[in-house]
């Protein structure tokens, strides 16, 4: 058994991140700036977004894409359980009301069938999570958003980098958030982006710090003036060149990252795949998933121990696990307003029971690997 705690998800930096973050301590210009935004300009390059606009985290680039788009009371927006509480808690934020619909049992994302079914004249925006890095359906929610003229927002919050057909997600004209949190893909500590439409990236920059026209970042700096104008009551959304600056140098290991990823995905795949007490996360034919997540399938009766006594085993032996994710229908606040219940998601319900994610991250040496696989098929 190994000596040492494996941490399920710590951040990957080097020494490059932090000279660049010393490099703008000492430059005497830590918040908001030129690192800012030439971060902006290789990510949306990177990802071949038409616009990016960095910020302080995904939640805030969700919530800024809801604001901008106009959404609020009286209208609703359409979502999936299987997600973080920030993805409905924006929908709650701008005053509309979330519908959850349930998801297809192979990738976890959310089922276009079942948005289709749950448009009414309130719908006004989806927002499709790809869940663990792998990309949803788009075409299909694409057709039915432009079917009923609605909004497509994406929360690529594990989906640094995915390809749906070829086409990276973040490369289209609507609004796509990513996470930099400390355990995502990329990080920045904390932090987002928001891609697309140079228009709406625009407006959601005005919105995003306080609501000030142009350039407000600008307004210390010898090129900038003092004086300014608010156009609308924003928020305080930006993100800071010190956070950039670990971006800039994450950004260029993205490669690198991915495929460590796809090695250990690998490595899992070929020791556990022969055993039937599990179902393994699949990747579908025309896509190429993040691989931020390797959510473990738990088969019911298969194995001598629960989900919750899987991880606890797992835990003395030293291995962290995590479970993605306790899906937001089950949450007080939302089946108390809502009157939510599991027998109306029944797969996600389902499969949240039975999950387990295992370490990924390209930091885990290949002896990391082998424990975890050890300690898998041992208690399993
Ligand atoms: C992490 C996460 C978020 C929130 O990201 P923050 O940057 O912490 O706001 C949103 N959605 C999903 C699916 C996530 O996993």
């Amino acid at each position: 058994m190994r000596k040492d705690f494996l941490p399920f998800s710590p951040p990957f930096l080097g020494e490059e991140e932090i000279a660049e973050v010393v490099d703008s301590l000492r430059s005497g210009w830590i918040t908001t700036g030129p690192k800012t935004k030439r971060f902006e300009q290789e990510f949306a390059a990177f990802v071949d977004a038409p616009g990016a606009l960095a910020l302080s985290s995904c939640t805030a680039a969700l919530h800024t894409a809801l604001v901008v788009a106009g959404i609020g009371p009286g209208d609703e927006v359409i979502t999936t359980p299987m997600t973080f509480t920030a993805t409905v808690a924006v929908i709650e934020h701008v005053g509309a009301r979330p519908v959850l619909v349930d998801i297809e049992p192979d990738t976890m994302n959310i089922d276009p069938k079942l948005v289709a079914a749950a448009v009414t004249d309130r719908t006004r925006a989806v927002i499709a999570v790809h869940y663990g890095g792998h990309p949803c359906d788009m075409d299909a929610l694409q057709a039915i958003c432009d079917q009923h003229d609605l909004l497509l927002v994406e929360d690529a919050a594990h989906a640094i980098p995915a390809r749906y057909k070829g086409r990276m997600i973040g490369s289209g004209s609507n609004p796509v958030a990513y996470s930099f949190y400390a355990t995502k893909n990329l990080t920045t500590a904390e932090g987002g982006m928001l891609t697309g439409d140079p228009a709406m990236i625009e407006k959601a920059a005005i919105y995003s710090l306080h609501g000030m026209n142009r350039d407000a970042w600008k307004r210390n700096d010898k090129t900038g003036s003092w004086r300014y104008d608010i156009v609308t009551p924003g928020a305080k959304y930006n993100m800071t060149d010190i956070q950039a600056s670990m971006g800039l140098q994450q950004l260029k290991k993205m490669d690198g990252i991915l495929a460590r990823r796809r090695e250990i995905v690998e490595m899992y795949r070929t020791a556990l795949a022969p055993l039937e007490q599990f179902d393994l996360p699949v990747e579908r034919e025309d896509c190429q998933s993040a691989w931020h997540l390797f959510p473990l399938r738990l088969r019911e009766g298969a194995l001598q121990v629960s989900r919750d006594e899987f991880i606890e085993a797992m835990r003395e032996r030293n291995i962290g696990t995590s479970v993605h994710f306790i899906p937001v229908h089950t949450f007080t606040y939302y089946r108390e307003k809502y009157g939510f219940v599991d027998e109306d998601y029944p797969i996600a319900f389902r499969e949240s029971e039975r999950l387990v994610s295992l370490p990924l991250h390209p930091g885990l040496s290949d002896q990391d690997v082998a424990d975890v696989i050890e300690g898998v098929k041992d208690i399993g």
